[in-house]
């Protein structure tokens, strides 16, 4: 059924979007790419009973988080009765899981996947990815697949084999062929396996993906090819055209900060570093991160508030940059033009009684209305360092964050 997205829906999103394995597996699954049967659960209780429905002698019990890394977690525990099902599940249920790919506090688990197990003869990896080099997507397969891909890649890239994909006309059948002769996968395994790359690549396309991992395809010791995990991730600019896609989003796994800028309507990357950025205009935001770093600091972020923003959306921007523990120093850089500076300093102040200001604030104000601006701000009573221009406003935000941490 056709589904329009509601305006929230529209604008929070990140960048790209993830969706669980259990998902990617059901889309993998209507592409004809063969999946173990597997059931979703959410309790130990839920656990148990799956496997007796799978009435396999082994099955896996698999957290389901956006993360990678799960199996070297504790994420994915292989289980031979309802029973180890069972404790697996509690277990895994019971606190954050941490991989390395998670915070240090790890990821909570709300979802589990029981699947039937299968006896693994050899782990291979496939992805598919935006080369933005080559200005194409490259499919790449490894039969060293499995827990620790990144490092062949960081080691051995040579043991990565790369074709590129024309985005219209899709893989070509020699380019599959190549790859699977390549993997040295036995004879039999090889037209399933040029099938599989084929559908991978579609799937990739008809969804608008960005990235798109098996890790590991197995050939199990019957001589089948079957996905053992899966990632996807979703270019969010094409979301628009994938209701389906929109409908697998788990909120609970996404970055806070960045779901609230786009409910506010704020452009908001969360970075490594200590200094939190609010600039109007990208070019501004970009050419202020740049003079952060020249001045011996680092941004927390990226937030361009826009060209025309009220003092609410000022004041949310506050809010989410406040949020970030990591932020030692706030440097708002501001150029009124169509926005004023007396906004800004409004929205700067609303947000400041509100919430407690717990960093220093180094402001530069230029432009329209600059002058009401300065003058709003040093009779609020908040804390304000100001700054003569954007290398002053740099150094001095640099200094307070290394002071302050
Ligand atoms: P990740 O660590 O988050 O990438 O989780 P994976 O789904 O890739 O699982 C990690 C590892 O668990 C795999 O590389 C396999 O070695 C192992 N594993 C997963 N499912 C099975 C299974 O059905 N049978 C066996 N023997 N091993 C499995
Ligand atoms: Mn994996």
């Amino acid at each position: 059924m056709e589904r329009v997205l509601t305006p929230c829906e529209e604008t929070s999103k990140p960048s790209h979007v993830k969706i669980h394995e259990y998902q990617a597996k059901q889309l993998f699954r209507e592409a004809g790419i063969q999946v173990p049967t597997g059931h979703v659960v959410a309790t130990p209780a839920e656990a148990g009973a799956a496997f007796e429905a799978l009435g396999q002698p082994l099955a896996v019990v698999k957290a389901q988080i956006h993360a990678g890394g799960r199996g070297k977690g504790g994420g994915v525990k292989l289980v031979r009765s309802a029973q180890e099902a069972q404790q697996a599940a509690e277990a895994i249920l019971a606190k954050p899981l941490v991989t390395p790919q998670t915070s240090a506090e790890g990821q909570p688990v709300k979802t589990l996947l029981v699947e039937e197990g299968c006896d693994i003869e050899h782990e291979y990896y496939v992805g598919i990815t935006l080369d933005r080099g080559l200005g194409r997507p490259v499919l790449m397969a490894s039969t060293e697949g499995g827990m620790d891909i990144e490092t062949v890649a960081a080691e051995t890239p040579e043991k990565i084999l790369k074709v590129s994909i024309d985005p219209s006309g899709g893989l070509a059948a020699w380019q599959a062929r190549s790859l699977a002769y390549g993997l040295g996968l036995p004879a039999e395994a090889i037209k399933p396996a040029c099938q599989l790359f084929g559908q991978l690549t579609q799937l990739y396309l008809d969804k608008d993906a960005s990235l798109m991992e098996v890790n590991p395809l197995v050939l199990t010791k019957d001589g089948g090819l079957l996905a053992l995990d899966g990632k996807i991730n979703f270019d969010s600019n094409a979301l628009y055209r994938h209701p389906d896609v929109v409908e697998m989003r788990d909120l609970d796994e996404e970055d806070p900060r960045e779901s609230k800028a786009a409910e506010a309507g704020l452009a908001y990357i969360a970075l490594d570093g200590t200094i939190g950025c609010l600039v109007n205009g990208a070019g501004l935001a970009m050419g202020t991160m740049d003079t952060i770093q020249l001045a011996g600091g680092s941004p927390a972020n990226f937030l361009d508030v826009g060209g025309g923003a009220t003092a609410e959306q000022v004041s949310a921007a506050f809010k989410i940059i406040l949020s970030d523990p990591k932020v030692r120093a706030i440097l708002v850089n501001i150029f009124g033009g169509i926005m004023k500076c007396d906004v800004i300093a409004d929205g700067i102040i609303a947000a400041a009684s509100e919430t407690k200001l717990s960093v220093p604030l180094v402001v530069r104000l230029e432009g329209t209305n600059v002058e009401r601006g300065r003058e709003l701000l040093e009779t609020s009573g908040i804390d304000v360092i100001t700054a003569s221009d954007l290398a002053d406003a740099a150094a001095k935000a640099v200094e307070c964050a290394g002071a302050s941490s």
